[in-house]
């Protein structure tokens, strides 16, 4: 049998919790092996950062976007800055959306950079991720609205309304599982995977958030302050989880998502 290819669809390798470890995590990360990563920006002050990472190691797919819990940050200048880094290198754009859980938010900030980024990943067939915490209603509004990607587009640790799922589908999502939703109370959320046309799934870490139950953890890693943090190699240990909660053999699994990584993330013609 060939060896297991394995694609984190969404985490964030440039964080500075992660990055006294990185030479250890990416050697861990490598023998696994994971083949494939992308790594999303927050703002643009981490912009780079995913940019150097993303020159070192081929296998990760950089992301540069404005996440909402970050749009107060932005500079005046903050479109030319993300478009000179998509000129840079070959890349998608994330992570961007609507958040009413984050404290003090502006939701009209939001609202204006997520559709003015929504529209670019369109103008430039790029692929897209999206964060979305208590704004279903709205988010799904705007996409019916908007032009959207031919592609498809990501929606990451996805936990909107089961009942949305057949429209999200409709519009292009796909829906990226997250070890965290194997914690008992997320049940709802494992419901909803269940859900999920196979074609459409995704698996992801957020690495270094969304820390997956004790039983799911094959590397442990602390931040500076001695507090447990994801580590991107706890990738297998949520492939496992999502066979086992879809009733899919690994393999098959793994098979199925490593096609659909490539169909969302190959990069646009040129
Ligand atoms: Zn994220």
């Amino acid at each position: 049998m060939a060896k297991l290819e394995f694609y984190d669809a969404h985490n964030h390798l440039q964080d500075e919790r992660l990055k006294p470890n990185w030479s250890a995590i990416w050697a861990d990360a490598q023998s696994e092996p994971i083949v494939g990563m992308v790594v999303n920006g927050s703002r643009e002050s981490d912009w780079q950062e995913v940019l150097n990472l993303a020159q070192q190691h081929p296998v990760i797919i950089p992301s540069f976007g404005y996440h909402p819990w970050y749009v107060k940050e932005r500079t005046p200048q903050w479109r030319e800055n993300l478009i000179d880094f998509l000129d840079r290198i070959p890349s998608a754009i994330g992570e961007i959306g609507l958040d009413r859980w984050v404290k003090d938010y502006d939701f009209l900030a939001q609202e204006e950079v997520f559709t003015w980024q929504l529209r670019l990943a369109v103008e430039r067939d790029l692929p897209v991720t999206f964060h979305c915490l208590k704004a279903w209603g709205r988010m799904l509004e705007i996409l019916q609205a908007e032009p959207l990607p031919r592609r498809g587009f990501l929606l990451h640790s996805f936990g909107g309304p089961v009942e949305m799922i057949p429209l999200l589908i409709k519009l292009g999502a796909y829906f990226s599982l997250s070890g965290y939703f194997a914690h008992a109370r997320k049940e709802r959320q494992r419901t909803a995977f269940r859900q999920i046309p196979r074609d459409r799934l995704l698996i992801e870490t957020d690495a270094p958030d969304q820390l997956p139950p004790p039983e799911l953890i094959l590397h442990p890693l602390d931040d500076a302050q001695g507090k447990p943090i994801n580590h991107p190699a706890n990738l297998l240990g949520i492939y496992n989880f999502a066979a086992q909660l879809l009733e899919t053999p690994v393999d098959e699994l793994t098979a199925q998502v490593a096609e659909n990584f490539k169909r969302l993330f190959q990069p646009a013609p040129r």
